[in-house]
């Protein structure tokens, strides 16, 4: 699986560094945010060092299907459903990106109308 040993997000995924990690399997971890803009705020990322959406491949297509499946059932798992949810993948800095290794942000509670 490759890792790039400067991302925080992998350091995470490798448990360098300490994290809420509530569910793993082969491709995926999902954590808590350390600075939650919700009453839940999950993030799910592949285990694959993916910058950005935007550099994911042809071969990549199968891993996302998997990890917006992963983020649906976390959202299932914590009761989301009936509240409402958000799921947001931020593409590049000038649209607020700041970790550059792929992570979808998963949102419950608190949400105030549409974003766009
Ligand atoms: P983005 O701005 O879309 O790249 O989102 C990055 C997210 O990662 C932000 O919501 C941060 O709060 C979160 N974050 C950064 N460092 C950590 C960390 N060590 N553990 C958990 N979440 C983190
Ligand atoms: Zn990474």
């Amino acid at each position: 699986m490759s890792q790039d040993p400067n991302c925080i997000f992998c350091k995470i995924i490798a448990k360098k560094i300490p994290s809420k990690i509530g569910y793993e399997d082969d491709l995926v971890t999902a954590f808590e945010d350390v600075n939650p803009q919700a009453p839940v705020h999950t993030l799910v990322v592949p285990k694959k060092h993916i910058p950005e959406i935007h550099s994911m491949t042809e071969k990549d297509k199968e891993l996302v299907g998997h990890l917006f499946f992963t983020a649906k059932k976390i959202a299932e798992d914590k009761g989301m459903d009936s509240k409402g949810y958000r799921m947001v993948i931020n593409n590049g800095a000038g649209a607020g990106q700041t970790v550059f290794h792929l992570h979808w942000h998963v949102l419950s509670g608190g949400l105030s109308g549409r974003m766009t």
